[in-house]
């Protein structure tokens, strides 16, 4: 699944290819991935429009417009991929074209179907429509202080439930969660209010560089995950704990996997208290 890394990946990418390219018709092969507003008017009112800048909040993709805005969500198995020409080479699971007037195209694959795309007129709209419940952007908008602040105000919250909760702060997921409460060596079972300052400070620091190595290796690649021209990411090898379970962590203790907050996690019991 894409986390922030992932879709910064993508952002980078595709912000040089799309700036300035004007939509034409696009093609809902699958009208229900349009979340809003219906297919129909998606359809009728996204030509003309023209690609200012490409923003990103957590794992939503912003596309500015000269009017309005275009947010995607790939959620579990989503791709956008860019082409110059319009030609598709896989009908395989493509759910929307959407080709621009210069003959080129984005198409969005989705094997699993759950990704999203909104299209609203306004910033407020944006807000309201799609990111209510969306905290502000770990890497981009949370300087240490403010992210130990949030955490005081979360504190009986266990801290692997807290980081992938989006409305916390938004962009951390399952793997990049587990990367960063290890090189933390905070075990992910424990509560926000155990956590003396010096560890929440630490656990700031690795979530920025790890998040930032994430994106300086394309993004992690297990099955699904493929950037803007179709390349895999490289991050998925330098994993120090997820999808690791019973290989030996650098201390010698075996990497241990449990259920925490619902979800997989991997861990090291001897280097994570
Ligand atoms: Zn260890």
């Amino acid at each position: 699944m894409p986390e922030l890394p992932e879709v910064e990946v993508i952002r980078r990418e595709l912000e040089p290819l799309l700036k300035g390219k004007v939509f034409a018709e696009p093609m809902l092969q699958m009208p229900s991935t349009i979340e809003y507003p219906s297919p129909e008017l998606f359809a009728a009112s996204l030509p003309g429009r023209e690609i200012n800048n490409l923003n990103r909040r957590g794992k939503y993709l912003i596309i500015n417009l000269d009017r309005g805005i275009l947010t995607v969500h790939l959620r579990m198995t989503g791709n956008l991929l860019y082409v110059d020409d319009d030609t598709v080479s896989e009908e395989r699971f493509l759910r929307l074209s959407l080709p621009f007037t210069d003959g080129s195209a984005l198409h969005y694959f989705d094997m699993r179907r759950f990704g999203r795309l909104w299209l609203t007129e306004t910033q407020a709209e944006l807000k309201e429509v799609v990111l209510k419940r969306i905290g502000p952007d770990i890497l981009n908008d949370l300087c240490r202080d403010d992210f130990l602040e949030l955490l005081g105000k979360r504190e009986r919250s266990r801290i692997k439930a807290l980081l992938l909760d989006q409305g916390f702060a938004a962009g951390m997921g399952n793997i990049y969660t587990d990367e960063c409460l290890y090189r933390s060596g905070i075990d992910p079972k424990r509560r926000v209010q155990d956590l003396k300052k010096e560890e929440a400070e630490k656990l700031y620091q690795s979530i920025l560089e790890v998040l930032a190595e994430g994106i300086k290796y394309g993004g992690t690649t297990f099955r699904d995950y493929r950037n803007a021209r179709g390349a895999l990411g490289d991050f998925q090898s330098r994993l120090a704990v997820y999808g690791r379970k019973d290989a030996l962590c650098r201390c010698g203790a075996s990497i241990t996997k449990a259920k925490v907050a619902g979800r997989g996690t991997y861990y090291c019991p001897r280097c994570q208290k």
